[in-house]
């Protein structure tokens, strides 16, 4: 049976150490790194998720807020907000949370962020820096699924792995992140990287994730992943949520079927607890890294 990777004692983890590096800085008298969330409307999964990254910035001593919106305000209203957020140097870091109501266009609002305080990792200036292999902002849950790979030990130099999802800022950063050279800036995991996606065959997809040491799934498809698709000891790595209704509660699934995958896995997640709650920590470090930026900016002019 698979080693259960603990994502929630991971998260923790990475947040005392955190907490640490925000108490040092407060200790040689700089302030207190800062992030502000804007939520626009009443989805009930964005105002869970917003305040759970809002707890997270509290426990490690990130000063914060959260800016409502109504569900029927204009994308200026929100790209005014962001200007005056972009403008202030007491800010450092800016999330809004997605998904956006349907008449605001996304890709407008995420270029919309300066990229020094894109805590998300959305900006196309971010997203290239990525790809060319140099630090800027990395999307948080790409830099959890490596964090978790690294904190449990998993191999994968010259190893085959296989991401299943290919959008802008899940599949796809996750892939950049696990292919490229760890010898760059970025510290990548030189990974022999595939990637599928919605027209992939289900025969190919099979045929692909059976080679695979490590499959990380990104698709929002529940039971996508099957014991039949996994090679013995692989790692298995689920970022998929999907929330469903049963008995008057939600739930929340992934996209591998737990049951039947954790008797041929060698390492897997689970949903909820596994990658979730490292990325809200991810999420953290960048709003820390967002901050020393901003510091290192000012001090220069
Ligand atoms: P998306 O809808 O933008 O992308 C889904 C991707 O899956 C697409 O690239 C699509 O081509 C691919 N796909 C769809 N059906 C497929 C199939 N049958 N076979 C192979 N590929 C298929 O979603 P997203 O924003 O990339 O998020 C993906 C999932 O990850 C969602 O369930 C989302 O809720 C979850 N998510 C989790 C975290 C976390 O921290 N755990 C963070 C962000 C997103």
């Amino acid at each position: 049976k698979a080693v259960i990777i603990n994502g929630k004692e991971i998260a923790n983890e990475i947040q005392n150490e955190l907490r640490a590096t925000v108490q040092s800085w407060i200790n040689n008298d700089k302030k207190r790194p800062k992030l502000v969330a804007i939520k626009i409307g009443n989805d009930p999964a964005s105002k869970v998720y917003v305040e759970r990254k809002m707890k997270a910035a509290n426990f490690i001593g990130i000063e914060n807020y959260t800016i409502h919106l109504e569900e029927n305000s204009s994308q200026q209203d929100l790209l005014k907000e962001i200007d005056y957020l972009n403008k202030d140097e007491n800010v450092d870091g800016i999330l809004v949370q997605l998904p956006l109501p349907k008449h605001m266009n996304e890709h407008e609002v995420c270029q919309a962020i300066v990229p020094n305080k894109d805590v998300d990792g959305f900006h196309l200036q971010n997203l290239g820096s990525l790809a060319s292999n140099s630090n800027g902002i990395i999307p948080a849950t790409a830099l959890a699924v490596k964090e978790l790979i690294i904190r449990s030990n998993i191999e994968t130099f010259g190893k085959n792995a296989v991401v299943v999802g290919r959008s802008k800022h899940v599949g796809l950063p996750i892939a950049l992140l696990l292919h490229a050279d760890s010898r760059d800036e970025i510290g990548a995991l030189d990974m022999t990287t595939t990637i599928c996606h919605r027209h992939t065959p289900h025969t190919e997809l099979e045929k692909l994730t059976k080679l695979a040491d490590l499959i990380v799934v990104a698709a929002g498809i529940p039971g996508l992943i099957t014991k039949e698709m996994v090679k013995p000891g692989a790692c298995v790595i689920d970022v998929g949520i999907t929330r469903i209704k049963i008995d008057n509660k939600y739930k929340l699934i992934g996209d591998v079927d737990f049951e039947s995958v954790q008797a041929v896995a060698g390492h897997i997640t689970t949903v909820p607890g596994g990658v979730g709650p490292i990325t809200v920590a991810m999420l953290m470090k960048n709003t820390i890294l967002a901050a020393k930026k901003n510091y290192d900016n000012l001090k220069s002019q």
